[in-house]
C-alpha cells in the first residue's frame, strides 16, 4: 500500500518538474483541447444539463481553452488529459471531469474582478480556471503532497494570482477575503458556516452536498444580503469525500 502511494506520489512530483520546462510544450496537445471544449459546450446546451439553454458562458470555454489540462496530470498524455473524464492525481484525489469543471465555475458566476476560494486543490487546475477569469484566487488542499505539487505546477505556468495553503479548507481563508465566489471541489454532508460568512453580499458558494464517494447534490448557495442566503440544488454529482483535519 504505502509502496503504491510512494509511487504514485513520485508520478507526482515527476509531473510537476516536467511542467518546470514550460515553453516547449506551449503547441502539444491543441488538438484534444479544442475538441474536448467542443464537447463541453455540445453537452453544456444538450438536454442533461442543468445550465439554461444557452449553456456555459463564453469566457468559460476561452478559460478551457487556454489552460494546459495535461500538464497538471501525473499522466501526460493528451487523449488522457482532454477526455471528459476524472482523472486520478495520487493519493487517492481524483482532477473533476473538465465538464464538471466548467459546470462549478460557470454556476459560481465568478466575475473579473473577484477574489475567488477554492477548498480543495487538487491538482491546481481548477484554481488555474479561475486564475483566468478572477483578479485572485485563494486556494486550500489538506494533502501536503498535493499542495506542493499544485503549487509548484502553478508557479511554474506563471499563475501569479494563485495563492495555495496547506490546511483544512472547513474554515475558510479570512485573511485572504471575503470573497466573490466559492468553489468546494469535495463532498460534505453540509455547508461549512465560516466558508458562508466569508461570502460576499451578491456571491455565490458551489460546492457537492452528501457523503464523500456516493452521490450528492451540487449545490449552489447565494448570499442575498449579510445573514441570508438561498440554497438550491441543481444536479447529481459525486465527488471524493472533503476530509477533516484531526487536531
Ligand atoms: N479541484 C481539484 C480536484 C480536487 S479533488 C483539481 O482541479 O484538481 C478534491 C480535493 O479536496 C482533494 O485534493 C482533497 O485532498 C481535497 N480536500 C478534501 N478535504 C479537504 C479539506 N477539508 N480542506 C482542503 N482540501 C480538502
Amino acid at each position: 500500500m504505502m509502496k503504491a502511494l510512494l509511487q504514485v506520489l513520485a508520478m507526482v512530483v515527476a509531473a510537476g518538474e516536467t511542467a518546470a520546462q514550460g515553453a516547449p510544450q506551449d503547441d502539444q496537445c491543441v488538438r484534444e483541447r479544442a475538441a474536448m471544449v467542443e464537447t463541453i459546450r455540445a453537452y453544456a446546451r444538450s438536454a442533461g444539463s442543468s445550465l439554461g439553454p444557452q449553456g456555459l458562458p463564453e469566457r468559460v470555454l476561452e478559460a478551457m481553452a487556454q489552460t494546459k489540462r495535461h500538464l497538471f496530470i501525473p499522466e501526460r498524455s493528451c487523449s488522457i488529459a482532454y477526455a471528459d473524464s476524472p482523472v486520478p492525481i495520487g493519493l487517492g484525489q481524483t482532477i473533476s471531469q473538465p465538464y464538471m469543471v466548467a459546470l462549478m465555475t460557470a454556476l459560481a458566476e465568478v466575475a473579473a474582478d473577484h477574489v475567488v476560494l477554492e477548498v480543495g486543490t487538487g491538482s491546481g487546475y481548477q484554481a488555474a480556471i479561475l486564475a483566468r477569469l478572477a483578479r485572485k484566487v485563494c486556494t486550500i488542499e489538506i494533502i501536503p503532497q498535493l499542495a506542493e505539487t499544485a503549487t509548484k505546477t502553478l508557479r511554474d505556468l506563471a499563475y501569479d494570482n494563485v495563492s495555495v495553503r496547506l490546511g483544512d479548507g472547513y474554515d475558510g481563508w479570512p485573511e485572504c477575503g471575503p470573497f466573490g465566489a466559492i468553489i468546494v471541489t469535495a463532498a460534505l454532508g453540509h455547508v461549512p458556516p465560516p466558508l458562508v460568512d466569508q461570502l460576499n453580499v451578491g456571491g455565490r458558494l458551489v460546492m457537492p452536498v452528501g457523503a464523500g464517494f456516493s452521490t450528492q447534490q451540487l449545490t449552489i448557495v447565494e448570499k442575498i444580503a449579510p445573514g441570508k442566503t438561498t440554497t438550491r440544488a441543481v444536479a447529481l454529482v459525486r465527488f471524493v469525500p472533503f476530509t477533516r483535519s484531526q487536531n
